[in-house]
């Protein structure tokens, strides 16, 4: 059934857990990641990113993520991921979205404040939830590898507070040590900036870049209030090393497309299942 962020949050919250938030930008990954969920009987978020438009428009993806979701065994909430201009959002709400996060982390305080002010009244016309960042992790949810550019800001404790405050969001990402894409060295988590935050702000936290995070750190953080944790590097990995190895074994054998995408979708699975075993440990 299709949810809000803002109920999907708030039951993680009683259970002391994280829901897994995946970005689906194609129906195999939709089918994986549903398929985990439902196996398992965890909610999941699905979400598109907007820096995947490229790949896959919102307006053919959007509808086969509302439609699966409405239909799924579990709560799913449909979510617009890294928004960068409120005009796509409005898009995403139009849809039927049912969650967003508006990604103004780059802009000046007062800037991102307004812009997120902005989107949360759009999203009360919708009875949508919105997710906001403050901090940086300084790189965009377009995969490949950590090359180290673009400067992390981590969030600083009293700026979430204001920030919380001045914008009525329902969920708030933090910057803290993890980065998108692959990991180039094993990240390092900064546990007391996210203790600082959780002290000043009562908000679900966000953990955005979940790849490549080890089993021991996704447990530390769901203990200090991450509730939501973004993951696809390793799950998108996973489907296309898949496919690699199935093309290695065919050799001179016809290889066939559909093949391809089974192939991907099964391996995308497991990954993701693994992952939301760690997420909701507690109930587990
Ligand atoms: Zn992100």
């Amino acid at each position: 059934m299709l949810v809000t962020l803002k109920e999907v949050l708030k039951d993680a919250e009683n259970n002391q857990v994280a829901v897994g938030s995946f970005n689906t930008p194609n129906l195999e990954s939709i089918l994986a990641v549903l398929g985990a969920a439902e196996e398992l009987n965890v909610p999941v978020i699905l979400m598109h990113a907007q820096v995947h438009e490229e790949i896959m428009p919102l307006d053919i993806i959007g509808p086969v993520m509302l439609e699966k979701a409405e239909k799924a065994r579990i709560p799913v909430c449909v979510h617009l991921d890294h928004g960068e201009s409120v005009d796509y959002i409005a898009r995403a709400f139009k849809l039927g979205f049912t969650s967003a996060m508006y990604d103004g982390s780059l802009l000046p305080f007062e800037e991102n404040v307004a812009k997120t002010c902005q989107v949360v009244e759009m999203a009360k016309a919708y009875g949508a939830s919105v997710e906001a960042e403050i901090g940086t992790l300084g790189k965009r949810e377009c995969g490949g590898a950590d090359d180290g550019e673009g400067a992390q800001i981590y969030t600083d404790p009293e700026d979430a507070e204001r920030f919380v405050k001045e914008t009525g969001i329902d969920a708030l990402a933090c910057s803290f040590g993890t980065a998108h894409g692959l990991y180039l060295k094993e990240p390092k988590l900064d546990m007391g900036v996210l203790e600082g935050v959780r002290q000043r702000v009562s908000l679900p936290l966000v953990m955005h870049g979940g790849s490549g995070v080890s089993e021991d750190d996704y447990r530390a953080v769901i203990a200090r209030g991450v509730r939501k944790i973004n993951y696809y590097t390793y799950m998108a990995k996973a489907g296309g090393e898949a496919v690699r190895e199935m093309m290695q074994r065919s050799g001179d054998q016809p290889v066939y497309f559909h093949d391809i995408f089974t192939v991907g979708m099964q391996a995308m699975k497991q990954n993701v299942k693994r992952a939301l075993q760690v997420f909701n440990m507690q109930v587990m």
